[in-house]
């Protein structure tokens, strides 16, 4: 039940929208925009809205810059925005022949779920976001509340904020499920239920554009960073995945114990968690998460009510419905991310790997356990020898590549607070 641009724009039109904001993705996964009056928008619902390609990464050079966003009719969430409604509208990028993107990351999730449908495969899947909300105190960031895990006394600073974004996101159709104060001061978490992966990836978009905006009205900064502040929990992006088949729900149990499916899924994810890290923990900064001690996952391995592994089996009164991917931190382009996992997910099925034996001990310690990459770097060597680099367009895993590992070389040679207050008094 596809609708048609021409006839969406109707539909907004008439339900008093003003303005439109179509949303480019780029390679970061960060929204990219351009607000056009409703009636000006008519035209660009129907033969794409024109952009410069050469200043949204990785989409073209200067030479080169004129592309074509097309809106994409599943994708429009509605925003309220100074005096007018504002209809946000995810888009699909295509060069001035026409021809599809290959860097464009809804694109690539687009085309991996609709390579999984040929096989026979629906993947589901939703995400408990968690992040921060600060302020600034002399340009420093420090912590605006003082809140612990499932804080109950709803005094804080932020429960104003939270109350305006949750209704927000919920007004907008986002696929909200529930919210809480996560461990570290200043930490929340929010829950997107399960859904198809590309509408989930639109979510955590929209939803990090509203609580960015919303928290600003509060003179306050949420931020995704995994790791914002040394010694307490960092942010996860936990991701919960369920594939079907023929209507069914391949990873369902009420045993207690994972399907064989679950296990060939579970194998391959581990088995390549190491490269997958460069999409689902893409930050140089995702390494400072991935340490012992904080409810991140060091050690690549599953289990079931184990929160210190990378894949723990959620279970609710022995039953089974899903995988929670622990990894995941929320600075991921989740189109590409979601893509990685998902193509992995289907390598697993059908190579029938059975996994190792689940892990019951804290893992953060355990000898013999592969351990997650210890830095960027080390991820997209892991990248560039994994099945993705060919599974993947090469054009994209090329430029992020590229674009990674500037980030690590601008990291390394960055003089940073640590050196300056620590070796110029000890030297
Ligand atoms: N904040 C932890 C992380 O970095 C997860 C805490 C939890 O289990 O909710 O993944
Ligand atoms: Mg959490
Ligand atoms: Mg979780």
């Amino acid at each position: 039940l596809e609708i048609e641009p021409a006839d969406l724009w109707r539909i907004l039109k008439a339900s008093g929208i003003k303005y439109v904001k179509f949303i480019i993705v780029d390679i970061n996964g960060a929204p990219r925009s351009e607000i056009v009056p409703i009636d000006m928008a008519k035209d660009l619902f129907i033969d794409g809205m024109p952009f410069d390609a050469s200043s949204i990464p990785s989409y073209s050079t200067v030479n080169k810059s004129d592309f074509v966003a097309y809106v994409d009719p599943r994708a429009v969430y509605v925003e309220y925005w100074q005096d007018g409604k504002v209809a946000d509208v995810f888009t699909m990028v295509s060069d001035i022949a026409d021809k599809p993107s290959p860097l464009d990351p809804r694109r690539v999730l687009n085309d991996a779920l609709e390579q999984a449908r040929s096989k026979g495969y629906e993947f589901l899947m939703g995400v408990e976001v968690e992040f921060f909300v600060i302020k600034e105190d002399g340009g420093k960031p420090v912590f605006a509340d003082p809140g612990i895990y499932f804080d109950g006394w709803n005094v804080t600073v932020q429960s104003q904020f939270m109350k305006e974004l949750i209704t927000a996101i919920a007004d907008a159709g986002i696929n909200y499920t529930k919210t809480h104060h996560e461990v570290a001061p200043s930490q929340y978490e929010v829950n997107i239920g399960a859904t198809d992966p590309l509408r989930l990836a639109d979510q955590i978009v929209y939803f990090k554009i509203m609580a960015k905006d919303i928290a600003r009205k509060y003179g306050l900064v949420a931020t995704f960073m995994p790791k914002p502040f040394w010694g307490v929990n960092g942010s996860g992006a936990h991701t919960h995945i369920s594939v079907w088949k023929d209507g069914k729900n391949l990873f369902q149990s009420s045993t207690g114990k994972i399907t064989e499916e679950c296990g060939y899924a579970i194998s391959a994810i581990l088995s390549n968690a190491r490269a997958l890290s460069s999409f689902v923990a893409p930050l140089v900064n995702s390494y400072k998460r991935l340490v012992p001690h904080y409810e991140a996952p060091t050690r690549i391995v599953w289990g079931y009510a184990n929160r210190s592994a990378m894949i723990r089996i959620p279970q609710y009164k022995m039953r089974i419905n899903r995988i929670e991917y622990r990894h995941p931190d929320p600075s991921m382009n989740p189109y590409l991310a979601f893509t990685a996992i998902i193509k992995t997910m289907i390598r697993g099925l059908e190579e029938k790997k059975e996994p190792p034996p689940p892990t019951e001990e804290v893992a953060y310690e355990l000898a013999n356990a592969l351990e997650t990459p210890a830095t960027l770097e080390d991820t997209l060597k892991e990248l560039s020898k994994s099945f993705l680099a060919t599974e993947l367009p090469s054009e994209l895993v090329n430029a992020y590549i590229k674009i990674k590992q500037n980030e690590w070389e601008d990291y390394l040679t960055n003089v940073g607070p640590w050196e300056k207050t620590w070796n110029i008094i000890t030297q």
